[in-house]
């Protein structure tokens, strides 16, 4: 959604089932409308899953020890440099003899991403590009603020919803990222945001590349370890995942209970505009969208936010907001984030005129809306709402 980055923010995609080993992508709306949870890299990492030294619990390091009659302590070590301790190759792992860190890169990969490219906005924003093991390119973006540090991250590599207004939703979506490939995300950009601004992070948002409930196991499970009293520790109320609208996934994430916000990325409040600039809302409309939030709020009382990019002469007017409004009181949200949009090739739209972006939140204001203005964060580096598409 992100590359929707959402003004500051970024969100989604979906996921092919697997044909022998190609990932061959079929259609992405009947991909939402059956199953969502699809495994990542099925046949061609299946190699890399089993030796992936972080797809093993900390149970399941000490078992490993002790075939090679090493003490259990060593487990616990190699655990907290996996999920504390950001020991993202063997190497780093010091308090490990030589030769015992030999053995771990024999028996064990270690696929962590790898830092490309950073670059710093004028406003502070910072964004970076990360290699994945099999070469590919994904970012993620540093907003900071007085009060807050936030990370939006990437949960797919490409995205395959194709929002007509998101730079990544012209890019092929090439696969999901796996759970501790988006860990590494939150884990290097706290490390960035202590070098840059002596301050770890504050706040993770799932807004960058990629549509996360088409990703919904490995984002769930990167969340868990961002949680975790043995991973990051940070509370799940710090933590934000936004969707283009994906029915099914939001009521599952109510069964499943989560603890974290959840952003809905609305930009049009009736079918037919929206169904114009966001195709998943032809097999997820607004009404089945009001219905899985208000399931999912029922289920954890969790906050919900709605995203909304003004457009000029599209979505901004008097009647627009009526509109917005109407949709805002059948769903519990908190907010509604009014973002301001930038421009990318090929799209046609830019943002109104400043008096009618006024006047839109003025309108908001007078129904007693709570809505707050978003500007645009890192446009000078492509890093705002919808500009993630690997360009830096
Ligand atoms: S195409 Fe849509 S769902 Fe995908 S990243 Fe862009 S805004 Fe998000």
């Amino acid at each position: 959604m992100l590359s929707k980055l959402h003004y500051y923010y970024v969100s989604t995609v979906a996921l092919a089932p697997f044909n022998s080993c190609n990932f061959i992508e079929q259609n992405a709306i009947q991909q939402l409308n059956n199953v969502i949870i699809t495994p990542t890299l099925k046949c061609k990492q299946t190699e890399m899953e089993k030796n992936n030294i972080r797809n093993l619990s900390l149970a399941e390091i000490e078992n490993y020890f002790q075939t090679k009659q090493q003490p259990k302590y060593r487990a616990k070590q190699v655990y907290e440099w996996l999920w504390q301790k950001q020991g993202l190759s063997f190497d780093t792992m010091t308090n490990l003899s030589k030769e015992l860190r030999m053995q771990l890169t024999t028996d064990f990969t270690l696929p962590a991403l790898t830092l490309d490219a950073t670059q710093y906005s004028a406003d502070g924003t910072v964004k970076t590009r990360f290699k994945t093991f099999d070469n590919y390119s994904i970012e993620s973006v540093l907003i900071p603020t007085d009060e807050r540090k936030t990370v939006c991250v990437s949960s797919q590599v490409g995205c395959s919803l194709t929002c007509k207004f998101c730079a990544t939703g012209k890019m092929e979506r090439k696969r999901n990222l796996t759970f501790d490939e988006i860990y590494d995300q939150v884990v290097l950009v706290n490390q960035q945001s202590q070098k840059v601004y002596d301050k770890k992070l504050t706040n993770i948002v799932f807004m960058g590349m990629g549509e996360p409930l088409l990703n919904y196991s490995n984002v769930l499970k990167s969340i868990e370890r961002i949680n975790a009293e043995d991973g990051l520790f940070m509370s799940p109320r710090r933590v934000t995942v936004s969707t283009a609208g994906v029915a099914k996934a939001i009521r599952k994430l109510g069964d499943d209970k989560v603890k974290f916000k959840l952003a809905l990325s609305l930009h049009a409040a009736n079918d037919v505009k929206r169904n114009e600039i966001m195709p998943i809302n032809e097999s997820n409309n607004i009404k089945a969208l009001i219905e899985a939030l208000n399931y999912f709020y029922k289920c954890t009382g969790n906050e919900i936010t709605f995203e909304y990019i003004l457009f000029k002469n599209f979505n901004d007017s008097i009647k627009d907001a009526d509109e917005l409004i109407k949709v805002y009181r059948q769903v519990p949200a908190d907010l509604i984030n009014i973002i301001e949009y930038n421009p990318i090739d090929d799209f046609g739209m830019i943002k109104p005129e400043e008096d009618v972006t006024m006047a839109f939140m003025n309108y908001l204001e007078k129904h007693k809306v709570n809505a707050r203005l978003r500007r645009s964060r890192g446009k000078d580096i492509d890093a705002a709402c919808g500009q993630l598409a690997n360009k830096g």
